[in-house]
């Protein structure tokens, strides 16, 4: 029995002489290389115990050998589990007592720290930092540069991401092989990924889309990858002319327009794709004014990988996520009905990405995947007559205000394109008469003071009354994750009082 990654993703590296990944620095590592470090971690991890099925837990910086660590965990059956760098002890206690992984890494300068807590859960503690030292490569260094993978079957699980968990406890979103692949074969295809594209690459490895569209894209293309630690703007003007693709959040883009030197450093490129987070039409009409380019917009999810794109060829619609991939279904549903077209409703999803569940959690798996095969995202949307579709916020997100719906969406787009607007963020707060009140937070352009009054004078005209914000604050930037996200979450707890229930 083969092992679906590993054959599709690795195998051929053994033979591959040419450069696989180029480092900040100029060090190139070749195909054949990778291999051997795949082969050696491959050894080290059998050593320790690893058997299929096994979780290996990693808090680790993004490098090289922390690429070939989750090649050689999916390619000997077990199952690899990437952590954000910036959880603390007392989350990762959460996440490891969850997962019970076999082996847990981290960086070296943590290891005395959280020894007591690995040792709790009977994970083991080891180590690699971000030039690949540590005690798994001291345990691996010596191994043999070669390999037999393991055999696992199409659903065997490759991956657990646990989801970023903005409300409630994070919850681990379990990947299959066939989920992975099904994806990174039809985004290769869609995107027209070959051998001959040098993908730049500054996202983190511990999230869905660096670890999974950014790379499996890449090495099912037999492409190169440009491997940076993480994104600046300086560094990727000066590398892009080394590259002919580029994938990132909207910030990456946004970084990219103020920096000087993009018009030429972005000509020759062939492919800007940009998710995870909301593209403002306004970045992508800025960036063609700019570079040329129509920046491609797609929309996924840890626990779907990708859904939706805009085309390759035909138009790139702003301000859309395109339409359903290749063999992915989408339906847009209300109360469990399908909406009319040009209605909002929830996106639901089925197909060979979905996911296999939740780890150890069944209650909240059938919550939210249906019998068959439906996972129900909690993005809300609209489909427009050619069919693309366009996001509107999360369901979690909306606001009733006096029995009445209000997208945040609808308004943001309105404050965005006030004279002075950067960004807004529209939320629901807790209101003594309205149940929820409509309150929004804007950040200014460089060197601008904004009126709320007239913020809110502009818009009017075109809002009816309860969709109006109550009330609004200005603020210097919104608050984001790693990825670009903005955490209303965050901006709903801090502004929480803000009506006084009485
Ligand atoms: P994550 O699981 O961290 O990848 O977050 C997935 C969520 O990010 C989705 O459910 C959407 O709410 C959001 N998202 C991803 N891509 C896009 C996009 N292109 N436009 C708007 N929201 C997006």
């Amino acid at each position: 029995m083969p092992n679906p990654l590993y054959d599709a993703l690795f195998a051929t590296l053994a033979d591959r002489d040419s450069t696989l990944l180029r480092l900040q620095d100029g060090t190139e590592i070749s195909g054949s290389a990778f291999y051997g470090q795949i082969a050696r971690f491959a050894h080290g991890l059998r050593h320790l115990g690893v058997q299929p099925g096994d979780r290996v837990a990693v808090q680790i910086a993004k490098s090289p050998e922390a690429l070939a660590l989750y090649a050689a965990t999916v390619s000997i059956g077990a199952v690899f589990l990437p952590l954000n760098t910036a959880y603390t002890a007392a989350e990762l206690d959460y996440f490891i007592g969850n997962a019970t992984p076999r082996v847990f890494l981290c960086d070296p300068a943590k290891a005395d720290s959280l020894r007591a807590l690995t040792d709790s859960h009977g994970a083991n503690l080891l180590t690699l930092d971000a030039r690949g030292e540590g005690s798994l490569m001291a345990l691996s260094a010596s191994q043999p540069s070669t390999f037999t993978a393991s055999d696992c079957a199409p659903d065997a699980l490759a991956a657990i991401l646990y989801t970023s968990g903005t409300t409630g406890r994070s919850k681990g979103a379990m990947l299959t092989h066939d989920n992975l692949l099904s994806n990174a074969k039809t985004l290769a295809q869609l995107w027209r990924f070959d051998d001959t594209d040098i993908l730049l690459h500054a996202l983190p490895i511990f999230h869905t889309h660096g670890l999974f569209v950014a790379s499996n894209v890449s090495l099912i293309s037999g492409g190169q990858m440009i491997f940076l630690p993480s994104f600046d703007a300086e560094t990727a003007i000066r590398l892009l002319p080394e590259a002919t693709a580029m994938m990132g959040v909207p910030t990456f883009y946004t970084r990219l327009l103020d920096s000087p030197g993009l018009p030429e450093a972005a000509k020759h490129m062939r492919l800007f794709i940009s998710g995870s987070a909301p593209l403002l039409a306004e970045t992508h009409t800025a960036f063609e004014a700019q570079t040329g380019h129509r920046i491609l917009e797609r929309y996924g999810m840890t626990e779907t990988n990708m859904n939706t794109s805009n085309p390759y060829e035909g138009e790139r619609r702003a301000g859309t996520v395109g339409f359903p991939l290749p063999g992915v279904e989408i339906r847009l549903t209300s109360n469990g009905t399908e909406v009319a077209q040009g209605e909002v409703g929830m996106i639901e999803v089925r197909g060979p990405n979905v996911f296999a569940g939740y780890w150890q959690m069944p209650e909240k798996t059938a919550e939210e995947l249906t019998a068959d095969g439906w996972f129900l995202t909690g993005d809300l949307a609209t489909q427009d007559a050619d069919g693309y579709i366009s996001i509107v916020g999360r369901a979690k997100d909306l606001i009733i205000t006096g029995g009445y719906n209000v997208y945040p969406k609808e308004l943001e787009l309105l404050l965005d394109a006030v004279p002075g607007v950067l960004e807004s963020a529209v939320i629901g707060l807790p209101h003594p008469d309205f149940g929820e009140a409509v309150f929004a937070v804007l950040s200014p352009r460089k060197g601008v003071t904004l009126d709320p009054a007239a913020v809110l004078a502009a818009v009017a005209d075109s809002l009816a009354r309860f969709k109006q914000p109550k009330a609004v604050v200005v603020v210097a930037d919104l608050p984001r994750n790693t990825m670009g996200k903005v955490q209303k979450n965050l901006l709903r707890a801090e502004y929480a009082g803000w009506f006084k229930l009485g």
